[in-house]
C-alpha cells in the first residue's frame, strides 16, 4: 500500500477518501496521524488555490505524499455562491444544518429549479510533482432536506437520475458518483500517467 497523507480535519472526508483511494491501493493517513495539529488559513479564492494552499502547508511537515481537497456547493442562480464559502455561508462557524438553513431561505425568495453542482479539487504533492485536479456533480437543490446520510449540503442536492437526495443514497453510491470520486479517478490517473509502476 502507498501512504498518504490527506491534508484535512473534515472526518466524513477521510472516510469517503479512505473508501475510494483504499481498493486503489492507498493507505490514507490523517493530519493526526502524523501529529499535524497547525490552522491552515483557506484565503485562495478558488477551490484549486485552497486544495494547494493546504496540501503545501502539510507537506512543510512531512516527508509523505500529501493529498488535500478542497471542495464546495455552486448554485447557478446565485452566481456559483456558496462555492469557496460553502464550509462558512451562514458563519464563521456555522454548523452544516445553519449553512443548509441559509441556502434553503435564500433560494425560497427566488424562482426555482435551482441547478447545482458541487466541485472538488484535489491537490496532490510527493517528491517529484505538484498538481491538481477537478470533479464535478450536477443535480438541484430542494427546499426541504432529505435523508440521513453523507454531510454538508447532502440532504437538500437532489439528483434526478436517482430521484434521491445525495444524503437518501447509499454511501457507497455516493462515492461512485461523487465530485470528490470524480476528482479522485482523474489524480489516480495523472499517477498512472506519469509512472505506471506507482500503484
Ligand atoms: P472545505 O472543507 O473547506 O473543503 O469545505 C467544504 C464544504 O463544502 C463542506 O463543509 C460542505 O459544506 C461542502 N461540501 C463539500 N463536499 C460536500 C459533499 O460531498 N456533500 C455535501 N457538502 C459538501
Amino acid at each position: 500500500m502507498k501512504k498518504i497523507v490527506l491534508a484535512s480535519n473534515n472526518k466524513h472526508k477521510l472516510i469517503e477518501i479512505k473508501e475510494i483511494l483504499n481498493p486503489l491501493g492507498f493507505d490514507v493517513l490523517s493530519l493526526s496521524d502524523i501529529n499535524f495539529n497547525e490552522d491552515i488559513i483557506e484565503d485562495g479564492k478558488t477551490f484549486k488555490e485552497n486544495a494547494l494552499i493546504k496540501a503545501r502547508a502539510v507537506r512543510n511537515k512531512t516527508n509523505l505524499p500529501v493529498i488535500a481537497d478542497d471542495s464546495g456547493l455552486c448554485v447557478d442562480i446565485l452566481n456559483g455562491d456558496p462555492g469557496v464559502h460553502s464550509h462558512r455561508y451562514s458563519g464563521i462557524n456555522a454548523t452544516d444544518k445553519e449553512n443548509r438553513v441559509k441556502l434553503i431561505d435564500v433560494l425560497s425568495k427566488l424562482d426555482g429549479p435551482y441547478k447545482a453542482h458541487f466541485t472538488s479539487s484535489i491537490a496532490y504533492i510527493d517528491d517529484n510533482r505538484e498538481f491538481v485536479k477537478e470533479g464535478y456533480v450536477y443535480g438541484e437543490i430542494i427546499l426541504e432536506e432529505r435523508g440521513e446520510n453523507g454531510f454538508g449540503y447532502d440532504s437538500i442536492f437532489y439528483l434526478k437520475e436517482y430521484s434521491k437526495t445525495m444524503a437518501e443514497l447509499d454511501p457507497s453510491i455516493k462515492n461512485s458518483i461523487s465530485h470528490r470520486h470524480n476528482a479522485l479517478i482523474e489524480f489516480v490517473k495523472e499517477l498512472i500517467n506519469e509512472d505506471s509502476s506507482i500503484l
